[in-house]
């Protein structure tokens, strides 16, 4: 089969010919992918960087987003058969830990991820444990369903606190921020505005249905919020961009008793952080790991079934398999919303 490899320590992937994984527990299933889409750790990965020099072992199949066709399963496999489409959790449970037993799957302490600790799916097949595949319903179009992993990140982070009436900041507007502004607004958010420093990024918040976009570059984010908001601030902070200046001015923009939702990855750890401003306020923060396994992937597959969450204008582009390469250029530039690779038919 082709398969996107990451070859050997370096910038970069190689396409090219390699064995098709056989199903090795009785739980594995068989899945022929049909659409990938870049994810912003395959942009860690292809750029090799610190982060994935020290995790990523070569060579390795790269990509972690999908939807695909089942077509074998393992003797133990019970609730799949082949031709079910599919699209996959990536975070793959161990289900016995302490963390998987009590309902917290999702920060499970042996955790595999999909495409860093195993072969991913940049590849014509791959192989999964039964439990991180979500059959999908035959409505949701196939380009949409490889972006329901970044969807979830976006409803496990706008579902950590209850968004009714409320005004809610979104920092950053990559693809998870951009469509975290729908997911806001399905989950009743009266107002939404967004900080964005990318001027390809500003235009998708305005289509994505942002009802302010603020540019923190050109004028004082703080400012701009307290003019919208009538000097309270706003109540609810969904931190997506991973910048700490974005991260304090953000919760400075919060109203007293407000709430911080924070997903966005920082460059360093620790992170400078306005700890005494949150103290004072009496913030509330929630820090998000991933999708809630599987309550996020039901609210996901319903909004998508019956079109609360549109994906249509957060997907820009939709490349063949052969022009990985010129995928992983247009994310580097952040010239993108989400691109999708078409892996078979
Ligand atoms: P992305 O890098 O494509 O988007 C981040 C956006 O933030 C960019 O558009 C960038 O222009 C913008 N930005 C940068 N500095 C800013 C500033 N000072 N103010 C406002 N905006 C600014 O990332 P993404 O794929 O959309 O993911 C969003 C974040 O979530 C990233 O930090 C990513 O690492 C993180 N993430 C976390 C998890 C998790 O499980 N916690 C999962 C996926 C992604
Ligand atoms: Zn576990």
């Amino acid at each position: 089969m082709k398969a996107i490899v990451k070859k050997e320590p370096g910038k970069g992937f190689v396409l090219e010919e390699v064995e098709i994984p056989e199903i090795k527990e009785p739980t594995d299933v068989k899945v022929k992918v049909i659409n990938a889409s870049i994810c912003g750790t395959d942009l860690h990965i292809w750029k090799w960087d610190d982060w994935s020099k020290q995790r990523i072992k070569t060579p390795q199949i790269d990509g972690h987003e999908f939807v695909g066709e089942v077509v074998e399963v393992g003797p133990m496999v019970k609730g799949l058969k082949p031709g079910d489409i599919v699209a996959a959790e990536t975070h793959i449970p161990c289900g016995v830990c302490k963390q998987c037993k009590t309902g917290n799957m999702h920060v499970c302490k042996d955790m595999q991820i999909l495409g860093v600790d195993r072969d991913g799916v940049f590849a014509e097949y791959v192989v999964v444990p039964e439990i991180v595949l979500w059959k999908l319903d035959p409505s949701i179009p196939k380009e949409f369903a490889s972006v329901m992993e970044p969807l979830g990140n976006a409803i496990h982070s706008a579902t950590a606190t209850d968004l009714r009436g409320k005004t809610v900041l979104i920092t950053g507007a990559g693809p998870i921020g951009a469509v975290a502004v729908q997911v806001a607004k399905v989950s009743g958010a009266s107002t939404v505005i967004v900080s964005e420093v990318s001027e390809y990024r500003i235009n998708m918040a305005k289509e994505m249905g942002a009802d302010y976009i603020i540019n923190p570059t050109e004028k004082d984010l703080v400012e701009e919020i307290m003019k919208l908001t009538d000097g309270n601030g706003v109540d609810v902070l969904l931190e997506m961009s991973g910048n700490p200046n974005a991260l304090n001015s953000g919760i400075e923009s919060l109203t007293n008793a407000g709430e911080a939702v924070i997903l966005g990855v920082f460059p360093t750890n620790p992170v400078p952080f306005v700890m005494n401003t949150a103290v004072f306020k009496g913030i509330k923060i929630h820090c998000i790991t991933g999708r809630k396994m599987f309550e996020t992937w039901q609210i996901a597959s319903e909004w998508l079934r019956t079109k609360r969450i549109d994906l249509s204008k957060l997907i820009t582009h939709i490349l063949p398999m052969e022009e990985y390469e010129k995928g992983f250029e247009l994310m580097d530039s952040k010239q993108s919303g989400k691109i999708v690779l078409k892996i078979s038919e």
